[in-house]
């Protein structure tokens, strides 16, 4: 029974209810979990960039001495540099502790508790889950069979929402958004969030970013998480309407982002051109890898611009593979929900673990009457 001390009696009593992210496990707990050393752990379940860290990042994280001394909470040169990078003002750009952390301020500075937010699943879960700790609720328009947005659905419900969250390319389906769909969004007037965390992988080509200076409703999220290995520094960036960016500048913890963090963002900017070259090699390793699983005969790999392949397994329960890839210190994603029945997602790894990927794979669909 509650009481009037009751701690639950003052906690907001939404947030007793939420059920919470569900977020992957470190390498070292999987390895563990296994009784095997971390270093065979072929982990394909985050997103994360097999090929690390530049070298660059990780020696000016090395040399960094002014780790007694708080960051800058003006982020002065890290937005100056990405301004740089993206040819845009700095003024336009907020950095934080992973693009989650923007994808929180963003909520936190357009919604009052009871606002809707609209969240397009099969996507990544932070929107939801932010939106809900925000107070926001949650107005869920599921995208099509084919993964495409149901924007003639967001349309009809744009009056009664303020803000809609769209990854391009997305997780975990891995299509882009259509430049016709994002002119449509963008005429709802809602505030337009395009995560593109992903986006190297596309091909920068692809990215709206240019599109934020004639539209005061658009935000583009980035992150230095995926194409620059730096998932475990938290290292990510929104770009903006200025007078967003302020706001989001004044309601952020001020030291949101840390001294190895900025130095490291610094560093890899300076060596773009690797970490370009590595994005291209993990989509061509994604193609190759797609083809393979194609060839199974009971997988059904869907196209990705990502550096991962959503799959739909024919005949064989998706959960069962998880659990026998895991046995062998093999890590993906499983999914079973309405959208997504049945379903791994696999990251993309180096071109060496594709081989013993697919061969798991085929020794599991053998073992399981495949
Ligand atoms: N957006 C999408 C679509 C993602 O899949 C992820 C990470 N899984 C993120 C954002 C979060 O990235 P970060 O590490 O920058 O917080």
């Amino acid at each position: 029974m509650r009481t009037r001390t009751d701690i639950r009696n003052m906690i907001r009593p939404d947030l007793l209810e939420l059920p919470g992210y569900v977020p992957i496990e470190p390498t070292d707990v999987l390895a563990a979990r296994l009784g095997i050393a971390p270093e065979d752990v072929l982990k394909l379940d985050g997103n994360e960039n097999p090929f690390g860290p530049s070298p660059k990042a990780l020696a000016a994280v090395a040399a960094e001495r002014n780790y007694h001394i708080y960051p800058d909470p003006d982020q002065r040169r890290v937005r100056e540099a990405l301004a740089a990078h993206l040819g845009t003002d700095a003024r336009r750009i907020v950095c934080g502790l992973g693009s989650d952390d923007l994808i929180d301020l963003v909520l936190r500075a357009v919604t009052t508790p009871g606002d809707a937010v609209i969240d397009c699943p099969p996507t990544f879960g932070m929107y939801p889950f932010c939106a809900a700790v925000a107070g926001a609720r949650v107005v869920q328009v599921p995208r099509l069979e084919s993964f495409a947005l149901d924007v003639a659905k967001v349309e009809e419900l744009a009056a009664g929402a303020n803000a809609i969250f769209i990854a391009s390319p997305n997780n975990p389906t891995g299509n882009r958004l259509p430049h016709e769909d994002l002119e449509r969004l963008l005429a709802t007037g809602l505030l337009v969030v395009v995560d593109e965390a992903y986006i190297e992988f596309a091909g920068t080509q692809h990215s709206v970013v240019p599109l934020v200076p004639e539209h005061d409703n658009l935000v583009v999220l980035r992150t230095f998480s995926k194409w620059a290995g730096l998932a475990g520094l938290r290292a990510g960036y929104g770009v903006m309407a200025p007078a967003l960016a302020s706001v989001l500048m004044t309601i952020k913890q001020p030291y949101n982002l840390n001294v190895a963090a900025g130095v490291a963002m610094l560093a890899a900017l300076e060596d773009a051109p690797l970490l370009d070259e590595r994005a291209c090699t993990i989509a061509g390793t994604r193609d190759r890898l797609a083809a393979l699983l194609a060839g199974l005969g009971w997988i059904t790999p869907y196209p990705s611009e990502a550096n991962f392949i959503l799959c739909r397994l024919d005949g064989i329960d998706a959960l069962e593979v998880k659990e026998r890839l895991a046995a062998r210190g093999i890590f993906v994603r499983s999914f079973d929900t309405p959208a997504l029945r049945n379903h791994l997602r696999i990251s993309v790894g180096l071109e060496r673990h594709n081989e013993p990927l697919v061969r798991a794979l085929r020794e599991i669909g053998a073992e399981l009457g495949r």
